[in-house]
């Protein structure tokens, strides 16, 4: 709120510039008449834009910003200006000094800058004051600072908890992967207690170097790969950058630099190096990024690139961009330690399960315990076998596959665990929708039946778990629309006979336990 009222101001003018002549000064604008609007001398910019203008001798009107800037560039340009200062240059004599009525102490105190110190006549008016001060004129509030939300970590990295409670976590989220998620835990405990036992202890004094336990998992597409990686960075409140290894390309090429996943994850800490330097990095698609079998031509999205990120695995200062994902002379560079930033790596590697095979039963049939042939030609999940060895065959170079030393696998998503996906986790699809009904006071039902059949067709479009959400929708779509139309409806049950299109789910009416209706 001003401190003035419109007449207090007016004579504090008047009587500053010895004017009689308020009419000048005088800067109300009366938006109701029929006047034309008045607008900015400089920018142009009528006052109901601007805010209230600023009136000077000779009909001249210059809103707020305009005048900011004027006395910005004379700033700029040397004047010895006080703070938010503006001269009345080209106007003798004129001394305005306006200062929330403490004008007395400002004028005998030069150092405060209100009056130009160099230049006699001349004062400054603080524009803030004004803005204040100008009848109708709100003060701009100013934005309160974002408050951090600060989010409580489930798990804090600093005091790591022990494996078992880990994967006790992450079992609330993801289904099955019970090896999968057995071997993270471990790998996240050591990786973050030898991060800040290292830090605590001021440097490693027994020589004993433990190694980085950066991951390479193998698994179906939509088994969980990148939702495990997800849940575990959430649940450490740590910065986590998601990148596929099919953009990147050897520095120079056309495509993302190998580097430029640093600097995603930077952006992810919020420019935070320290933060940085203690995320994930999950690279997808990673066997994408195999040794091109005929490669007659430089192979600058596979091979190279696996020797490109051997640094980074390992640990370097890289210098990254801030703010975007090129290196340019205008962007600004932070240089990031990778020592400490955990590596996992995932991908689905197609045909790695004939590379097993092959190996499973050459070793089977060798001996005089040989078995049969193709003892393993039924087995359905053969990812589990996979070693260092049928890696490097499938085309990772050894050096690449050395510097990610935990290598497991994933199972291929069942029918039972579709089901359990379906319904377990703390945020499963079902929930989700039993909450939305809910809000319409009606409650939703799946037969045990019906999460089978969305089960089963989900497995037939092998993409994994993906797969659910869209089926479930498709399915809820006339459900959502039909059911708040009545407000009578009180209970729907999804049946089998829906999901497989011949049928319509239950409908319940309120008050009335039994009564079927169709659609
Ligand atoms: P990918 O293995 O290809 O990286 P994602 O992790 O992206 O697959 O899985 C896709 C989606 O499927 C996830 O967002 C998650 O909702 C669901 N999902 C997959 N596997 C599981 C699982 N084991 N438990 C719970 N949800 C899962």
């Amino acid at each position: 709120m001003s401190n003035y009222d419109d007449n207090e101001f007016k004579e504090i003018i008047e009587s500053e510039t010895g004017s009689g002549d308020a009419g000048e000064t005088k800067r109300t604008q009366d938006h109701g008449s029929d006047r034309p609007e008045t607008k900015c001398y400089i920018c142009g910019r009528p006052e109901s834009v601007t805010g209230p203008l600023m009136r000077i001798p000779n009909n001249i009107c210059i809103c707020k910003d305009c005048m900011q800037k004027t006395f910005d560039s004379m700033n700029n340009a040397g004047f010895p200006m006080g703070d938010f200062g503006f001269s009345f240059g080209g106007f003798p004599n004129m001394n305005l000094s306006v200062n929330n009525g403490k004008e007395d102490e400002e004028d005998e105190d030069p150092k405060k800058g209100t009056r130009t110190g160099g230049m006699p006549n001349i004062s400054m008016i603080n524009l803030a004051d004004l803005a204040g001060m100008m009848p109708g004129a709100q003060r701009v509030k100013k934005k309160k600072p974002k408050k951090e939300k600060k989010v409580q970590p489930v798990l804090d990295i600093h005091s790591i908890p022990a494996p078992h409670k880990i994967k006790a976590t992450l079992d609330e989220y993801v289904v099955g992967q019970e090896h999968a998620k057995k071997v993270m835990s471990v790998a996240v405990y050591n990786h973050y207690k030898r991060i800040f036992s290292e830090d605590e202890k001021n440097g490693n004094q027994d020589g004993v170097e433990i190694e980085k336990s950066n991951m390479l998992m193998v698994g179906p597409t939509g088994c969980g790969k990148t939702y495990l990686v997800k849940t575990l960075a959430q649940l450490l409140d740590v910065p986590l950058a998601i990148t596929d290894a099919t953009s990147l390309t050897e520095a120079g090429y056309i495509g993302d630099d190998i580097e430029s996943v640093v600097s995603k994850l930077l952006a992810a800490a919020d420019n935070d190096v320290e933060r940085a330097e203690h995320g994930i990095i999950f690279i997808d698609e990673i066997d994408k990024i195999a040794k091109k079998k005929n490669a007659h031509q430089r192979d600058v999205s596979g091979e190279s690139v696996q020797q490109g990120m051997l640094k980074l695995l390992e640990g370097a200062e890289v210098e990254v961009p801030v703010g975007a994902s090129s290196k340019n002379a205008m962007v600004p560079m932070e240089l990031v330690n990778t020592k400490n930033i955990l590596f996992i790596c995932g991908g689905a590697f197609p045909d790695l399960e004939d590379i097993i095979k092959e190996r499973l039963n050459k070793n089977s049939s060798m001996g005089f315990q040989a078995d049969l042939k193709d003892k393993y030609d039924e087995e359905e999940n053969l990812l589990k076998y996979v070693t260092v060895e049928d890696i490097r065959k499938f085309g990772m170079i050894p050096e690449f596959i050395g510097r990610l030393p935990i290598l497991f696998s994933l199972d291929a998503l069942t029918e039972d665990m579709l089901v359990r996906i379906l319904t377990e986790p703390k945020n499963a699809i079902v929930k989700q929708y039993q909450k939305l009904l809910s809000y319409d006071e009606v409650d939703l039902e799946f037969e045990q039946d019906a999460l089978y059949a969305i089960a089963k067709r989900a497995k037939e479009k092998e993409v994994g778990a993906r797969a659910l959400r869209a089926i479930i929708e498709e399915f809820m779509l006339d459900i959502m629309y039909e059911i708040p139309k009545d407000d009578n409806i009180g209970r729907v049950v999804i049946t089998r006979d829906y999901i497989e299109n011949h049928g319509a789910p239950r409908i319940i009416m309120r008050g009335v336990p039994q009564i079927e209706s169709a659609q």
